[in-house]
């Protein structure tokens, strides 16, 4: 990584992509644009970027992801995945979901679905500290961390990113991976479509008194799913990462339990499949709500990630999209840039977006579906959900449909996930 110290006075530096937000999907992005040779600047506020060597990896961070297969290839591709897997991730083979209210229920298998494995449960941060050791020491890339935007304009041929201390980035391509609240999203003026969940995420990691078997496993309970996800520690595989997602006030109750209580609490919801459970991290909270910004490209512009859409998690699938959002836009660049086109120019951009945000909406649109059917107490939606459920459970093809889904694999694939 090359890095610089701030100037006294205004100065312009001009590359090929400028990327602001340095988590896991604007990385990804940054390390597939100058691996492919494209001068790229990467932007964070963070003060250093999380490096390999110094993660603490004696105990289990709270925040993870579930990985798909198709997520696996694009790392391995950018050459990460061999530094996760020998840092810490937990495959899963199997996958139980239930009606806790009733008979419904679903299971899945990585047999059944024809796949070595259903996903791995990774910590995001071990994810981001696996790319930031390939992509960061790439030549074409400049890493500026510990900085924040003040303003985007328009430049000749393309865009201008003026940071807080005065230096300005030019380029024909500028993207936001800036997360949720992305404020170049919103220097850009890109309108956001907002919808609150009206459920908050409560995250915790757990020990369980039996092993999990490389087993995830969501309950629904009241509308609230309470997702066990496998982790391993050092082969020991009784710990699982929590995501309960759940009304605020519900969310009060357990975050003022006692830790013995809390794990009470989620072994009775989970109908103890996984014996007792003991609460060994604080509890950490997420305000859950759904955005998709109305465009995802304006001229020399483009969202990807987070800043583009944000989604339930009940089903895993936040980050899995922003990785292919990232695949597909550098597919789109890399091919404009080999044959001369400007890659920031707007037919160029409007490939990925058409190429992107069905696969996102439909996913989002599922999420609330998911939503309405397991919150309501109608009882015809009650009996619909449970006898659905069951059903797909027998229709095999169907059900290796809704498998490859989850498992990434729809539409046309960007190369670097093939
Ligand atoms: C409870 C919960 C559980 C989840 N579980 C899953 C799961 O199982 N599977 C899954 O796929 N997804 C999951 N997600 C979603 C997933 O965490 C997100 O989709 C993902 O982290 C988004 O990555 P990103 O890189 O787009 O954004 P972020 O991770 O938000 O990264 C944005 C980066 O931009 C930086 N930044 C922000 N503003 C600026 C600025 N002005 N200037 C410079 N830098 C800036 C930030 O510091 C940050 O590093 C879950 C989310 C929640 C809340």
């Amino acid at each position: 990584m090359q890095s610089q110290q701030a100037p006294s006075n205004t100065s312009f530096e001009q590359f090929d992509a400028v990327i602001v937000g340095a988590g896991m999907v604007g990385t990804a992005l940054a390390g597939l644009l100058a691996g492919a040779g494209l001068r790229t600047a990467l932007v964070e506020s963070r003060v250093a970027p999380l490096m390999i060597e110094t993660l603490d990896t004696s105990t289990l961070t709270p925040r993870v992801s579930a990985l798909t297969p198709v997520s696996q290839r694009l790392l391995t591709h950018l050459g990460a995945w061999p530094a996760m897997s020998s840092t810490r991730v937990t495959p899963y083979r199997y996958m139980q979901v239930w009606d806790g209210e009733g008979s419904g229920h679903i299971d899945f298998s990585a047999d059944e679905a024809g796949t070595a494995v259903l996903g791995h449960i990774v910590e995001n941060s071990v994810t981001l500290a696996a790319l930031n050791q390939k992509v960061l020491t790439l030549p074409t890339l400049q890493a500026y961390y510990g900085v924040e935007v003040a303003a985007l304009q328009t430049a000749s041929k393309g865009r201008s990113v003026i940071l807080k201390d005065r230096r300005e980035l030019n380029a024909p391509l500028v993207v936001a991976a800036d997360g949720a609240r992305s404020a170049l999203r919103a220097l850009a003026g890109i309108e956001v479509a907002e919808q609150a969940m009206e459920q908050d995420a409560v995250v915790t990691t757990v020990r369980c008194e039996k092993p999990h078997g490389g087993c995830a496993r969501q309950v629904f309970v009241d509308g609230r799913p309470l997702a066990f996800l496998p982790l391993s520690l050092e082969g020991d595989e009784h710990y699982c990462s929590i995501v309960w997602s759940t009304s605020a006030r519900h969310a009060d109750t357990l975050e003022g339990l006692s830790n013995e209580a809390l794990g009470e609490a989620m072994a009775e919801t989970l109908d103890h499949r996984l014996g007792r459970v003991e609460v060994i991290d604080r509890v950490h909270r997420f305000p859950l709500i759904q955005r998709h910004a109305k465009t995802y490209t304006l001229d020399h512009f483009a969202l990807v990630g987070d800043a583009a859409h944000t989604i339930h998690p009940l089903a895993g699938q936040g980050v899995n999209l922003g990785l292919m959002d990232a695949a597909v836009l550098a597919d789109e660049v890399i091919h404009a840039w080999r044959r001369g086109a400007s890659i920031g120019e707007r037919a160029t951009l409007s490939r990925f977006e058409r190429r992107r945000r069905p696969d996102n909406a439909a996913m989002l649109a599922l999420m609330k579906g998911f939503k309405t059917l397991f919150g309501s107490r109608q009882p015809a939606l009650t009996l619909a959900r449970n006898l659905g459920m069951s059903a797909v459970s027998q229709a095999v093809p169907l059900k290796r449909l809704i498998m490859r889904q989850a498992t990434g694999e729809r539409g046309r694939l960007p190369r670097s996930c093939r």
